[in-house]
């Protein structure tokens, strides 16, 4: 028979629901039920998938009616973004744009307003795409992921949570509670950008930088590449090429010049050749890491 897998309205297979209305139930059910379990937040990664058969879930675990999972407070490590946040929320938080505006940024850049107001920070991390938006802004600013099972509770950084081609740190009893983003140092400059298909799409690359500047020379820097490779990647060797140094034209064509070097996407990616890959990325980081030194000497 032929299956049409693309465009069907239709999820083809049964599955056992549940919604738990604590975190505590929700760890008890995922410990409690089979491999072929998947947890729900916006849908709008899982949902289609189902549609297209990519998964088969039998048992699926709906975490919305869990309170404390949707949050965006100050604390003292950072701001605490909660897994159930909505993008929109990331986007229009006036605590996110005041103290991590490179994390409001990339969220606004993702989907349409529509995608945005169902998809969750926590879903956008767990789908495990190497061209998850979150994730690049998450790694340059170094941020902490926040998981939790029926035994206790973890924490890790962005960049250790991914582990590879579709692979992140989290087993099938695990939950992702949410993140602890460290404030930038003060006076920070930052940036993100992206290329895709059309402006609501995906990432064909996506790079964020975080910068400070002290005494006219590049102090702090953080930057994290997108889209390029089998999962996002901190782009060190660019980071200590700009470490010390004047913000150049030619320090910034020295850095970017790591930026390819980290390019590596996979054979059957269909979205854009590697050597498009390679030079959008050079291209978007240099206009990330300019666009964040210039924010940087504003505030200096
Ligand atoms: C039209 C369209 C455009 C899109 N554009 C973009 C884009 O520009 N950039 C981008 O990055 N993404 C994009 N996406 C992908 C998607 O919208 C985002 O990745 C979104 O953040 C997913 O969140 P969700 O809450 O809908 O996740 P879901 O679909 O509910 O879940 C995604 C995966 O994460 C798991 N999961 C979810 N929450 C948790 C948790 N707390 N703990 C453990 N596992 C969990 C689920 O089991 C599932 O495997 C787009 C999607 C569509 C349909």
């Amino acid at each position: 028979m032929n299956i049409n897998r693309e465009n069907t309205h239709i999820i083809p297979i049964g599955f056992e629901y549940h919604a738990p209305e604590s975190l505590d139930k929700a760890v008890e059910l995922l410990h409690k039920l089979s491999e072929e379990t998947k947890i729900l937040a916006g849908g709008t990664d899982l949902i289609p998938q189902m549609k297209q058969r990519k998964t088969e879930p039998r048992n699926i675990v709906n975490i919305k009616k869990i309170p404390e999972l949707s949050c965006i407070k100050e604390t003292r490590e950072g701001i605490k973004i909660g897994a159930l946040t909505k993008l929109r929320a990331v986007e229009l938080s006036s605590l996110i744009r005041e103290r991590s505006p490179v994390l409001s940024e990339a969220a606004g850049r993702i989907g349409s307003v529509q995608i945005r107001n169902l998809g969750t920070i926590g879903g956008n991390i767990c789908n495990a795409s190497p061209s998850a938006d979150m994730a690049t802004a998450l790694m340059a600013l170094d941020a902490m992921v926040h998981v939790y099972r029926r035994d206790g509770a973890r924490t890790c950084t962005v960049a250790e949570f991914f582990q590879g081609a579709s692979e992140i740190d989290l087993q099938r009893d695990e939950l992702l509670t949410g993140f602890t983003v460290p404030f930038p140092p003060e006076g920070a400059g930052s940036a993100f950008e992206k290329v895709g298909w059309t402006t609501f799409d995906i990432a064909t690359v996506n790079v964020a930088a975080v910068v400070t500047l002290k005494g006219g020379k590049i102090d702090h820097c953080s930057i994290a590449l997108g889209a390029c490779s089998p999962a996002p990647v901190k782009v060190v060797l660019a980071e200590d090429v700009l470490k010390g140094k004047e913000p150049t034209a030619e320090v910034l064509e020295e850095a970017v010049e790591f930026i390819a070097a980290c390019v590596e996407p996979r054979e059957r990616w269909r979205r854009a050749p590697p050597e498009y890959r390679r030079r959008s990325s050079q291209a978007l980081a240099m206009d990330a890491i300019s666009r964040a030194v210039e924010q940087a000497r504003g505030s200096t």
